[in-house]
């Protein structure tokens, strides 16, 4: 619902609102936002609030600096905590240059960008469940992060009265009351480790979510002492944490797109299309959907995060699986995504991939109904199951190689996240860490 500038004018007075977070996402997925007394409301909704776009990541040069905040009014809600210093309300905006048109270097307007061109092609919407997974660390006096985990509890497990688990809840009760449908909250695999999964909706609304749930989440965890983090891959030697993305796309006329009832497996040609380019597309998207260094050392066999580019209807092992509901819940569940992803151009990106085969009616390769874990090398080449990138550069070539997945960010944010990619991997490459001395300090 789209609230008229009255109904948020009643709703400031409802609720006694004094402070607006103005939020956005930049290049890297980092959450902006500027903080406006509520005497600047009117101003807001008659989208006139400027900022100054080279002070951030990914944007522009200082020449072309000027840019404008557009609130998207379907956003608003009110934080349920804060009432001691005046109540506060956010809304997410997008970015808008000073001739009055959308910026292409906002994630949030690209993602909208292939959005419309889905919907020219005769979808209604993208729907997404994602699934983020994060863990609790607590912190030291100073408030500052250490590594050490509150729990030693495994999935799903229960312990009367512990503050993991009286923080999660926490987490849930705060995005229900911020109209948030949460759907299962548990404690995943690892120690520390817990999963919150809300309910689809479609992808514009789904990436706002998962900035605002983080937001969330790392507030919470902070009253407890806790740190939050989505870094992919914390600890060595026990599984990461992923962001997996449940999709389906939805017709005009309401239904689900990639059910087929007539189909052995129930699934239609335009899901098996799709699953086509997740599959042709896989080593190029994974570039966006495990964004950092760290990303690589999560997507390694034995930690239940995928590794080869393959789909199942049966085992979770690949990165593509299907889960058994039917009907409006038929969806392809990709696995190798992860929470330190820019939500906004992961989605986009694995949209365009999906789109990609259905233009070109792509087969769906790659069925492995068995566990790939278990299959020596040579079974894998002779079912022509191709590896995941090992390593950020190595998915920064499959990208630059791809012009389907680059045509996904469009050129503005393709050239600025290659530029701060490969910075990043470059400064990552010249560090000499603790595992090399230890292996090779004495030896050479
Ligand atoms: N934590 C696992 C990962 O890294 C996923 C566990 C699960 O299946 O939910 O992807
Ligand atoms: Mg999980
Ligand atoms: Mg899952």
């Amino acid at each position: 619902h789209v609230f008229t500038k009255d109904e948020v004018r009643q709703m400031v007075k409802d609720e006694d609102i004094h402070f607006l977070r103005v939020m956005f996402t930049d290049l890297l997925g980092t959450i902006k936002s500027v903080d406006l007394p509520v005497s600047q409301l009117d101003k807001l909704m008659d989208n006139k609030i400027m900022f100054d776009g080279s002070s951030i990541d990914g944007f522009v040069r200082i020449e072309e600096s000027d840019m404008y905040l557009y609130p998207d009014m379907s956003t608003w809600l009110a934080f349920p905590w804060g009432a001691e210093h005046g109540k506060v309300a956010r809304v997410i905006c997008s970015v808008y240059k000073t001739d009055g048109t959308p910026f292409e270097g906002d994630p949030r307007n690209n993602l909208k960008r292939v959005l419309e061109d889905m919907r020219k092609m005769g979808f209604k919407d993208f729907n997404i469940g994602p699934e983020p997974e994060f863990f609790l660390f607590k912190t030291d006096e100073k408030g500052n992060p250490t590594t050490n985990l509150n729990d030693k509890e495994n999935y799903f497990d229960m312990e009367p009265a512990d503050p993991g688990e009286d923080c999660r809840r926490d987490i849930v009760l705060a995005l229900e009351k911020m109209g948030f449908d949460v759907e299962a909250a548990h404690h995943e695999v690892a120690p520390g480790q817990h999963e919150v999964d809300f309910k689809y909706s479609d992808a514009l609304e789904a990436a706002d979510n998962i900035q605002t749930f983080k937001f969330v989440v790392k507030t919470i965890a902070k009253k407890y002492g806790f740190h939050a983090t989505f870094m992919p891959k914390p600890l060595s030697g026990i599984n990461g944490s992923g962001m997996h993305l449940n999709m389906s796309l939805f017709s005009q006329d309401g239904s689900n797109a990639f059910f087929d009832e007539n189909d052995k497996d129930k699934l239609s040609a335009t899901a098996y299309h799709f699953l086509g380019g997740l599959m042709k597309h896989a080593r190029s998207y994974t570039a966006i959907c495990n964004p950092i260094v760290n990303s690589y050392k999560r997507l390694v066999p034995g930690y239940e995060a995928p590794v080869y580019v393959a789909w199942s209807t049966s085992n979770r092992s690949p990165l593509v699986r299907i889960p058994s509901d039917r009907g409006m819940g038929t969806r392809l569940e990709l696995r190798s995504a992860d929470p330190s992803a820019n939500p906004y151009l992961a989605i986009a990106a694995v949209l365009e991939a999906g789109l990609d085969g259905l233009r070109n009616n792509l087969p769906p390769i790659h069925n492995v109904d068995e566990n790939i874990y278990t299959m020596t090398k040579g079974e894998r080449a002779e079912k022509d199951i191709r590896d995941l990138p090992d390593t950020l550069h190595n998915a920064l070539k499959s990208l630059a190689a791809d012009e389907v997945i680059k045509s996904s960010m469009g050129e503005h944010l393709y050239n600025s996240f290659m530029e701060a990619k490969t910075r990043e991997y470059a400064s990552y490459r010249q560090h000499v860490s603790d595992w090399e001395r230890q292996h090779y300090l004495e030896q050479y």
